[in-house]
């Protein structure tokens, strides 16, 4: 396990349903319905209960979907998590040259879902890297980039200035091969 910014960031690698933090987030897609991937894996291990939450949510707040970028939270079922932040990341060529901009979007809104809830830990799997297409080079530039500015306290706009990491200690990023933390290593901006 690699740590930076004085051990509140944490690389690892494995299979994000195990990890034992208080928020888990789900690479989802809008449909909030599940997919493969991890959105498979959190709804396989996590149970019929996350699914039942993500229904309600489109039914009531989103019936059109989950925008990408945006981010939502429910219960974690039978994960050893508490809840489940689901955010949609990009497809990568889908937007027009605005991709980084909602990837890091989908960092930094389950950032402010964890802060605002007062928890402690957060694993990211690597948003947008499998199914959607997004290179790993350029996720890692902005995944890593958008995790420290939030820890440092400066969210990119001027209604978030106030926002801040609160009690949040530790973030986990998990990749699923060893292969893809070291892509990630070579790539990240922290330090
Ligand atoms: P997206 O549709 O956002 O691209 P995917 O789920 O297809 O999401 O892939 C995102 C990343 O998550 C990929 O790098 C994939 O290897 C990885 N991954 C898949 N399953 C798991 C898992 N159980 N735990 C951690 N990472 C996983």
């Amino acid at each position: 396990m690699k740590e930076f910014l004085n051990g509140r960031v944490r690389v690892t690698v494995g299979d994000i349903t195990r990890e034992r933090v208080d928020a888990v987030v789900n690479a989802a897609n809008s449909s909030l319905l599940g997919g493969g991937g991890v959105d498979g894996a959190i709804h396989d291990a996590g149970g019929e209960a996350i699914l039942a939450e993500c229904r309600e949510l489109r039914r009531t707040l989103y019936p059109e979907g989950l925008p990408t970028g945006e981010a939502v939270a429910t219960s974690a079922g039978r994960l050893p998590a508490r809840c489940v932040i689901h955010t949609v990341g990009p497809v990568w060529g889908r937007h027009g040259g605005r991709e980084a901009e909602l990837l890091a979007n989908c960092y930094r809104n389950s950032l402010l879902i964890a802060a605002g809830r007062g928890l402690a830990s957060i694993a990211f799997p690597a948003i947008s890297t499998g199914v959607y297409g997004y290179p790993r080079e350029e996720a890692a530039r902005v995944a890593s980039e958008t995790v420290a500015k939030f820890l440092q306290g400066e969210t990119a706009t001027g209604d978030e200035r106030d926002e801040s990491a609160g009690a949040l200690r530790e973030v986990r990023y998990v990749f699923f091969s060893q292969a893809d933390a070291d892509v990630f290593l070579r790539n990240h901006k922290f330090d």
